[in-house]
């Protein structure tokens, strides 16, 4: 008997036509610094409703880029929930600010108003200047209720919406993650375990145009070719006011943070494809709450915040001391049967960096939500028949204790 091929927990779908896309950038006279760039950027703006996107090179650049846009500096503080992947986090320290790591609901992994509130606290008085929300596996936080903690204290709100391309706000259901109606700028991952896949690749979206311009500098080096730009007119112009041909200039330092064409023009591609990635995401993530119902209360699906979600992951909750039996353990025995899992997250307040930074403290909410997750399998080419199979040998190996 031959096994069942290896379900990955997350995985890109790539069709011919997105191979087409980039093998037409190949043969083309741009590789990078395009016109592929501009209409990716288009589309990913059209996509999520907001004025501007700024692609990058990852979803970490694309924070990175926000943080530095908004001005932070050593000295500030920024919050960030403590259940999310690393980046989150370490955007705040590449500007040399510090991190107050907010708790999460632990029935949904979000960060919430009162967590939000309750790390404002912990802070020091004046410093909070911003604060990341994350929209875990695509659940979008309460982004109105964060705006009204945000405004009394002056705090500007980035989204890491990497999990979240697709999700429509709870309450609000015309409104796409990205739109940035209650936030300065929102960012995206296209990773190829994201909904959308570039290889690597990152967006910012906003509706500030300075910020929108500033970012586009500072990915490119801090550099400056408009000589309308110029704060130093002699090195821009000739003598008869013409702009110099050569013309550019740095008044900030940059990082090399560009999208290439080739990149860009994968992620267009896959881009046309989001309405039908999402809706299978959403067929799957249905199938699998049904399958489940018999394993509660042992096994239970996130609490759900409603509107329409574009699920990154499917995250059950799992009782293991009434199971009997570990995760480790029971990771181990789901991949002998072809079944890759994952924990997403391990708290971030709790990696040895931050002890280090910030001592031992405790975020009950991350803690007991870290202690229950398992991700399953979930991506657009799985077929039903893949969800009854995880199903059943969840169950199997739960019940074997
Ligand atoms: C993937 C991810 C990032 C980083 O994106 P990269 O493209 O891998 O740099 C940041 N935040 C969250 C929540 C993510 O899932």
């Amino acid at each position: 008997m031959t096994n069942p091929p290896m379900l990955p927990y997350g995985r890109h779908v790539i069709d011919d036509d997105d191979v087409a896309a980039v093998a037409a950038v190949l043969k083309s006279p741009a590789l990078t610094g395009g016109p592929a760039v501009d209409q990716f950027e288009r589309a990913l703006a059209e996509a999520t409703g907001a004025a501007d996107a700024v692609a990058c090179s990852s979803g970490t650049s694309a924070l990175h880029l926000a943080v530095l846009g908004l001005g932070l500096k050593p000295g500030d503080q920024v919050v960030a929930p403590s259940l999310t992947f690393l980046a989150t986090a370490n955007c705040a320290r590449y500007v040399g600010a510090d991190v107050v790591f907010a708790d999460v609901d632990p029935s949904t992994g979000l960060m919430t108003p009162d967590t939000f509130r309750d790390a404002i606290a912990r802070g020091a008085p004046g410093r909070v200047k911003a604060a990341i929300p994350v929209h875990l596996n695509g659940q979008a936080c309460d982004m109105r209720g964060l705006r009204d903690v945000a405004a009394t204290h002056g705090i500007a709100l980035v989204e890491d919406a990497c999990h979240a391309l697709g999700t429509t706000y709870p309450g609000n259901d015309t409104v796409p993650v990205g739109a940035c109606r209650d936030s300065v700028a929102a960012c995206f991952s296209f990773h190829p375990v994201k909904t959308v896949a570039m290889g690597e690749g990152g967006a910012v979206t906003t509706n500030d145009p300075v910020l929108a311009a500033t970012m586009r500098r500072l990915r490119g080096h801090g550099m400056e070719r408009n000589p309308e730009h110029s704060s130093v007119p002699e090195f821009a112009l000739a003598p008869d006011g013409s702009p110099n041909p050569w013309f550019y200039e740095m008044n900030e330092v940059g990082w090399n943070y560009r999208a290439s064409d080739i990149h860009c023009a994968l992620g267009s591609s896959q881009l046309k494809k989001l309405p039908q990635f999402l809706r299978r995401r959403q067929e799957l993530v249905a199938l699998y709450d049904a399958a489940l119902k018999p394993l509660a209360p042992l096994v239970r699906p996130l609490a759900r915040t409603g509107g329409t979600v574009g699920w990154h992951l499917y995250v059950v909750l799992i009782d293991f001391a009434a199971a009997g039996k570990g995760r480790a353990a029971l990771m181990r025995a789901l991949s002998a049967r072809g079944i890759g899992t994952q924990v997403h997250y391990f708290p971030v307040h709790l990696q040895p960096y931050y002890q280090r930074l910030y001592g031992r403290h405790t975020l009950p909410g991350a803690e007991s939500y870290y202690r229950r997750c398992l991700s399953l399998p979930l991506f657009p080419a799985m077929s039903d028949t893949d969800v009854g199979r995880v199903a059943e040998a969840l169950g199997q190996v739960l019940r074997q204790g």
